[in-house]
């Protein structure tokens, strides 16, 4: 195993230069040609005056471009931060601030926000529009490259900030390649990848989903088609042309599954479907496999702070007939330690909740500028805290709850949302779900569902609260139903639960 860029730049350019590394939109980047345009970047980025361990920015929709300056920025050790494109401009001057980058690449459609950040920000950065930088790096010499060590950090990427302002966890190479080669020798049928296997690169930059995917494909001299952002019509189109394996968010699988499209695709040369990033309801779940029956689905688990996926449930349980285990996110993938502890952390029983913490080669450095955050997180022994519940069964299958901090105490009993919500995911009047704590003089905390009406449909709270009741212990079940137009969501598709809690909690902490 490699265990740097530079040394996967060189083995593809020499062993598959003609394959495709990169296609979006019809245009092609062989590895030949990536390998090139590397050493050319890496001369422009000097002459700009950036050295090794500065900072650069990209603002914009997913991109060929993007992809070929983030290894690049691996191999040297220049720092990549991606800012999401579909933040608030104030949003991006948080994290264009906090990280002084001094060059900000402007995705196409991006100028003109990019220009107005950077007049706002105090270290003014130069800003260089995605056309500039195209007719730019092609006359810059490709002159030798002098290879980052593993351990250099490259990718700020910024958390999805779901439960707070996003943070900024610092990766290096090792995070992205730790992991690899205990995945091959534990022979994982997935870790291998056929020569002629292409994979869609869809979901957003900005967050590991989209990054660490890209950068995965890279590694396994692959084709990557890079979509600017996941539409289920576009997704249906690649994998009808032939993609074998694309991650994505519930919310978009359950975009994807439910498009008219979905049921004309030929699905036959997708080999693996990885979901994550956010609970699954058990229904949508089985309605995308039996949608897809000829993909392997793999659940993965993981978070920005661990390089992305630290667990997965294998296709082998995904059998839709009565498996309890398609409830669980998974097993600690080869080269990972997952544990369940107490909050005093100490490591607790099988079958009882606690926090997951997590060690392995993927785990980050550090939070970018938060060293209160960073000593919380991550431990003097190296684990990282997830802030996510979980119980282990005897066969080391993690069964996520939720987040701690979404957790409702409704009456002295612990009501984990995720649970609530799959329970009501089914109802025919349902088509989204988000379920909160909201202030109660009786129980302390109630359980509110917030649902957004299928087309056409009226939601009756009494209906959605009898077919929970049906389906889960009586204290789970919400004792009133908002209806609303839409849920909140950030732009990894997360349900925003803290907006919806915030209206019923306002002065009351
Ligand atoms: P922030 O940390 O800023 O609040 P975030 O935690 O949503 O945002 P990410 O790093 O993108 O930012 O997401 C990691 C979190 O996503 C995990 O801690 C977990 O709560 C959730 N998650 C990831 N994969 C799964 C999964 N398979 N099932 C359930 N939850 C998951
Ligand atoms: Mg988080």
């Amino acid at each position: 195993g490699f265990e740097t860029f530079d040394a996967f730049f060189r083995h593809w350019a020499e062993e598959r230069p003609d394959a495709v590394s990169h296609e979006q939109d019809g245009r092609i980047t062989t590895y030949a040609q990536v390998e090139v345009f590397s050493r050319r970047f890496a001369a422009f980025l000097a002459t700009h005056g950036v050295v090794k361990g500065d900072r650069v920015a990209w603002i914009g929709k997913n991109c060929d471009l993007y992809f070929q300056m983030l290894l690049t920025c691996g191999r040297i050790g220049v720092v990549m931060v991606p800012i999401g494109w579909r933040l608030a401009p104030a949003e991006m001057a948080y994290i264009l601030e906090d990280t002084r980058t001094k060059l900000l690449f402007a995705g196409d459609g991006f100028e003109a926000v990019s220009h107005q950040l950077a007049a706002e920000v105090p270290q003014r950065p130069q800003v260089i529009e995605e056309a500039q930088a195209r007719a730019a790096i092609p006359d810059c010499p490709a002159d030798p490259i002098t290879a980052a060590e593993p351990e250099a950090a490259f990718l700020q990427l910024y958390t999805s900030g779901t439960t707070g302002r996003p943070k900024g966890a610092v990766l290096c190479q090792r995070n992205f390649m730790g992991l690899r080669a205990p995945a091959l020798d534990a022979g994982l049928p997935w870790a291998e990848w056929e020569d002629d296997e292409a994979i869609l690169v869809c979901m957003p930059c900005a967050h590991i989903g989209g990054t660490g995917l890209g950068t995965m494909a890279f590694c396994a001299g692959v084709r990557a088609i890079v979509q600017a952002e996941f539409t289920a019509d576009g997704a249906l189109d690649a994998i009808g042309q032939g993609i074998t394996r694309f991650f994505i968010v519930p919310a978009a699988l359950q975009m994807l599954i439910q498009h008219p499209k979905a049921t004309e695709t030929d699905f036959t040369k997708l080999k693996y479907v990885m979901y994550g990033a956010a609970p699954i309801p058990l229904e949508l779940l089985r309605q995308a496999v039996t949608t897809i029956p000829n993909a392997s689905f793999m659940q993965c688990y993981g978070m920005t702070e661990t390089t992305g996926t630290i667990a997965v449930l294998p296709p082998s349980d995904h059998d839709l007939d009565g498996n309890s285990r398609m409830r669980s996110a998974g097993k600690a993938s080869p080269g990972v330690e997952i544990r369940i502890v107490d909050s005093a952390g100490n490591e607790v029983p099988r079958h009882t909740v606690g926090e997951i913490q997590t060690r392995s080669a993927a785990n980050m450095l550090h939070y970018w500028q938060l060293p209160e955050a960073t000593a919380k997180t991550l431990t003097s022994d190296g684990w990282v805290c997830t802030g996510d519940a979980a119980y282990m069964d005897e066969d080391g299958y993690v069964f996520i709850q939720d987040r701690i901090k979404d957790m409702i105490i409704s009456g002295g009993e612990n009501v984990y949302p995720a649970e609530v919500e799959s329970a009501i995911y089914g109802h025919p009047q349902v088509a989204e779900v988000a379920v909160i704590g909201v202030p109660d003089a009786r129980w302390g905390e109630a359980v509110k569902a917030c649902v957004v009406p299928r087309e056409g449909c009226e939601v009756d709270e009494a209906s959605v609260i009898a077919w929970a009741r049906e389906r889960i212990a009586g204290f789970k079940v919400p004792k009133s139903v908002d209806v609303i137009p839409a849920l909140p969501r950030n732009p990894s598709g997360k349900i925003l639960r803290r907006n919806l809690r915030e209206p019923y909690w306002e002065g009351m902490d």
